[in-house]
């Protein structure tokens, strides 16, 4: 059989053959998954586009799962990671041992954080660095003399990863049932009450609102409340206006500590650096991940405000917390170059200007296809919903899988996309590399446009 990559001395079918006998997938139907034909396999990317073993080209809609953010195949990238191996290729921040990478990642971080959240603990993702927040809230707590305060409230539709506690954080239904068991004291909150959570008590969320929950529960028994500033594997999902700082303003009242999940938002994603800076908040924990390397090394952090670090190192209590790769000096050093080139490129104006751009793509889209509606945007994260009618309300019948469909059309066009469709909604998102041009985000439009042509005929 011909070999299909260069490069590589397998063919795609003999790769996706041991593919299913020996890899088991992640986020994936494992039995689907194993019937279904062979799978894509990706063997190449350079900037915005994506390769796979059988040489299709796609235009990268998503940054993959949100987060190769200055695209594929950088050398400046790869050059910091060679370099960093050459010269220390790992080093512990155990027993307060350092590296140069970590500490002037450290510094570089908060100076770029919003108000006095100054101080970092690395992580490997998103999922340490919310169970760490998640931890370090309670730490907070214990070291202040109220080791009561235990609970964590998140919010329904909420994303925050795959760890025992981050999944016990999440609020979709799914990853909430994976297994007959979660960590408890996570408590759930209805999302985006904004009334509820400014006080009136006549709205019908306010006994499942953050702020009932609060009441309920008691202050003094609650550690923090996560959100994330727009939640992304919910569904797209923006806050309505005057949210984010009612969260705080109700944290602030009980003394509550507040954790802004920024994994997505991170770096520039929303057109601004960080989620919280287009409400102006600052929550105590800022959790990011993703964005720090742009997909180029596993590594995330949690951004602290003085105050927390203040309450550590007043006590004499022991850190039983860190990972082995923790401060990962490779890690560390793609990060800084990922935020200096961020800088440099001026990467979070672009973001910022091709959001508009992709955002009024969207909403041409909207008028010319009876099917797209709920077109919504901010910097390069944007959401669509596909309905059978919406003007009438009506959604696809789930059996229809609408957004699977849909976005499987796109793939077939060369536009990597991805789709949410919890709780009946056809959901699809787009979060394309933050280096994108305007060309290509015209693409990116043109292909959607081709794609719901065919939809309709499917459908
Ligand atoms: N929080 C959010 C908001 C996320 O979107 C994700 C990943 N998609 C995570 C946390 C988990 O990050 P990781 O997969 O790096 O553990």
């Amino acid at each position: 059989m011909q070999k299909l990559s260069k490069g590589s001395t397998f063919t795609h079918a003999e790769l996706a053959e041991i593919d299913k006998k020996h890899y088991l997938h992640p986020t994936t139907p494992p039995k689907a998954h194993y019937l279904s034909g062979p799978p894509t396999i990706f063997s190449e990317g350079h900037g915005v586009y994506l390769k796979d073993l059988q040489g299709k080209e796609r235009i990268d809609g998503v940054s993959m799962l949100w987060n190769v953010n200055l695209g594929y195949g950088n050398e400046e990238l790869a050059e910091a990671a060679k370099q960093q191996m050459l010269k220390l290729s790992y080093s512990s921040s155990f027993s307060g041992q350092s590296n140069e990478p970590a500490i002037l990642l450290a510094q570089k971080v908060a100076s770029m954080a919003p108000g006095d959240l100054n101080v970092c603990f690395f992580t490997s993702g998103g999922s340490e660095s919310n169970d760490t927040a998640f931890k370090l809230a309670r730490f907070y707590w214990k070291v202040k003399g109220q080791p009561e305060r235990t609970k964590i409230i998140s919010l329904d539709q909420s994303f925050h990863g795959v760890t025992v506690g981050a999944t016990s954080a999440t609020g979709i239904e799914g990853f909430q049932k994976f297994t007959t068991s979660n960590a408890p004291n996570f408590l759930k909150a209805a999302a985006h009450a904004v009334e509820a959570e400014l006080g009136d008590k006549t709205d019908p969320n306010y006994p499942r609102s953050i702020r009932g929950t609060i009441e309920a529960e008691g202050a003094d028994t609650i550690a923090a409340v996560i959100i994330e500033p727009i939640q992304g594997a919910g569904g797209v999902r923006f806050p309505p206006k005057g949210y984010i700082q009612a969260v705080r303003k109700l944290c602030d009242e009980h003394g509550i500590l507040m954790i802004a999940d920024e994994v997505i938002c991170g770096f520039g994603r929303t057109g601004k650096m960080f989620g919280v800076d287009h409400w102006n908040v600052v929550p105590d924990f800022l959790c990011v991940a993703k964005g720090i390397s742009s997909g180029y090394a596993h590594l995330g952090a949690v951004i602290m405000r003085e105050h927390v670090r203040e309450a550590f190192v007043q006590s004499d209590e022991m850190m039983f917390h860190g990972f082995t790769y923790s401060g990962h000096p490779v890690a560390c050093a793609v990060g800084l170059k990922t935020i200096e080139m961020i800088d440099r490129d001026n990467i979070v104006e672009n973001s910022r200007m091709r959001g508009e751009e992709l955002l009024r793509g969207l909403q041409y889209l909207e008028k010319n296809h009876k099917y797209v509606t709920k077109v919504r945007g901010l910097g390069l994260l944007a959401g669509i919903e596909l309905f059978r009618d919406p003007e009438s309300g009506i959604p696809f019948d789930p059996s229809e899988h609408a957004a699977a469909q849909y976005t499987d059309i796109c793939m077939d066009l060369g536009l990597q996309l991805r789709y949410f469709d919890w709780k009946g909604t056809n959901t699809v998102a787009l979060a394309p590399p933050l280096i994108i041009t305007s060309e290509q985000v015209e693409e990116i439009i043109s292909r959607m446009d081709q794609a719901l042509k065919r939809f309709k005929e499917q459908i």
